[in-house]
């Protein structure tokens, strides 16, 4: 077993042919020995062999978390020193921003554009945060008679954060940077389909000075070290990233030891055409609503909804568009659209295609499995734009994770709001209106935790990431977000000169 440290991490490639577990400060094997490969999906191969994480794995990891935490090496640590390391995490990860993008690209086979977004986003995360929590702090409130009361924002303990494969690199540093900021311990179960970039940020913690122990990552399956990390007594925090369903699991298992529980989960999220939209932007947002990281977003516009009087002169547009976005080599600076995750994906989002065919739908564009050439090995599917649906279908219920777009036209505002709202989601929405009184109105109606308005981007460090109904609850990427990184300690202290006495005895 070797230190991160003794391995010189700053100088190790992060494109290479193994990854070993992140536990107490030390890059190591794990305990059975027992490895997984990941993939390319653009192309099908492998590309590196992990230290699979186990029950006992997950255990040390817990161990050691706890053991950082309770002994108060990091959260103990001068403010302005962690918020010195959130900041020098951040400054390695940008003198290392095209190793962590080319490994990023091969891992998850996304374009080159979304993986270089989102690798600056991750970066940027950490800027935020080593900002955001200097200026987090507790009250001091108003109480009657000789009393005075003050909180305190304490550090909420070890926290389980388990992330999906689609924004691998993101949702760790989403899920790692404010934990740290406020002094938690953290156990990282990245996908075991993309666990590469994760694993990098967890040395790239360590080598910027993150004491052993606080940041701990180990890929391994979710029914066995996800689960563990939900039910393990010691675990005071899940925060989840994933699907409804697994959500739903967590919550109830995590009920056992009330932990806290923050959760990201899936969405169906709506977008609004209306007839006084300026119909290019509209294009353009939508298209990239839909499209942007392969349809493979939480928070993907996948239910596109226009005003009948524009209708047909928008679909035009959109579709012809549509059939411009380059499917190809996700380095190349001109490719739009990257690989599918796995196989099994390609065959679940052709499922839902396949549905809405059969339940009557018209398929206007793509609706197939895509072949590119050079990249044959891989896993591909067309964009697809879907009309002539209704909300009974299940291709327009259901979240898709694909390319896929569902389109129906509306009559007016009202009638739009009832189809935004008629999900059992709530994450993200979409407007697009000139009219600001329209813009405002629609907004407040719409049951959803982010409104876009004739804008194409959802989230940017700083602004509160979370879902409505069934899409979670909690928020991310914020200052909120901090408050649910820590517990309110309410300090009430007598400070007058008699001395009290209530029972009078
Ligand atoms: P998933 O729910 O299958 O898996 C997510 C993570 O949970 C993985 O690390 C997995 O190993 C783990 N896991 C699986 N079973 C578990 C269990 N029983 N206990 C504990 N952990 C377990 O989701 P996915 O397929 O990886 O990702 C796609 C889903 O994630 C989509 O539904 C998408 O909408 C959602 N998502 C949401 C957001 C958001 O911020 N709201 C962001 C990205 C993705
Ligand atoms: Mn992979």
């Amino acid at each position: 077993m070797t230190t991160v440290k003794e391995e010189k991490l700053e100088k190790l490639d992060m494109k290479r042919d193994t990854y070993q577990l992140i536990i107490n400060g030390r890059r190591v094997e794990s305990t059975s020995g027992e490895t997984f490969t990941s993939y390319n999906p653009a192309t099908g191969e492998a590309i590196a062999t992990i230290a699979k994480a186990s029950r006992e794995d997950a255990e040390k990891a817990i161990e050691a978390a706890r053991n950082a935490f309770d002994k108060g090496k990091w959260k103990l640590f001068p403010l302005n020193k962690r918020a010195r390391t959130l900041n020098k995490i951040a400054s390695i990860m940008r003198s290392r921003f095209n190793e962590l993008v080319e490994l990023e690209i091969l891992d998850t086979g996304k374009s080159l554009s979304a993986a270089q977004g989102q690798v600056m986003q991750a970066i940027e995360d950490f800027e935020f945060y080593a900002g955001a929590i200097v200026g987090h702090r507790g009250s001091v409130n108003n109480v009657p008679g000789q009393f005075h009361n003050y909180t305190e924002k304490e550090p909420v303990g070890v926290c389980a954060q388990i992330i999906p494969w689609n924004y691998p690199l993101m949702m760790a540093a989403w899920k790692i940077a404010p934990a740290i900021a406020v002094g938690c311990s953290v156990v990282v179960k990245p996908a075991t389909l993309t666990p590469l970039t994760a694993i990098c940020l967890g040395e790239i913690c360590i080598e910027a000075g993150v004491p052993e122990g606080v940041v701990n990552i180990i890929p391994g399956a979710g029914s066995e070290v996800g689960n563990h990390l939900v039910e393990h007594p010691k675990v005071d925090k899940v925060a989840f990233t994933g699907s409804t369903p697994i959500g739903k699991d967590i919550m109830e298992k995590a009920s056992q030891s009330l932990k806290r529980v923050t959760l990201e989960l899936g969405g169906k999220s709506p977008n609004l055409v209306f007839e006084d939209a300026d119909i290019e932007a509209a294009v353009d947002g939508s298209l990239f609503g839909i499209f942007y990281n392969t349809g493979q977003s939480c928070e993907a516009r996948s239910r596109l909804y226009v005003h009948e009087s524009i209708y047909d002169v928008f679909m035009e547009k959109f579709v012809e568009k549509a059939k411009k976005l380059q499917l190809g080599d996700p380095f190349s600076k001109e490719t739009h659209i990257g690989a599918i995750i796995n196989k099994g994906q390609l065959e679940v989002i052709d499922g839902y295609v396949q549905s809405a065919k059969e339940d009557g739908a018209n398929i206007l564009l793509g609706g197939k499995i895509a072949k590119v050439e050079g990249f044959e090995d891989g896993f591909w599917y067309e964009p697809t734009i879907i009309s002539g649906v209704t909300h009974d279908m299940k291709a327009v219920k259901e979240e898709i994770f694909g390319p896929v777009v569902v389109v129906m036209p509306f009559s007016d505002e009202k009638e739009a709001i009832r189809l935004a709202n008629d999900s059992e989601y709530g994450l993200g929405s979409a407007i697009w209106t000139t009219s600001h009184a329209r813009a405002t109105r629609v907004a407040k109606q719409i049951q959803a935790g982010i409104v876009m308005v004739n804008c194409p981007f959802s989230a940017f460090p700083g602004t509160p990431f979370g879902g409505y109904k069934q899409s979670g609850f909690g928020r991310e990427l914020c200052i909120e977000t901090l408050d649910l990184y820590t517990e309110t300690k309410s300090v009430i202290s007598y400070f007058g000169n008699r001395s009290l006495n209530p029972f009078g005895v």
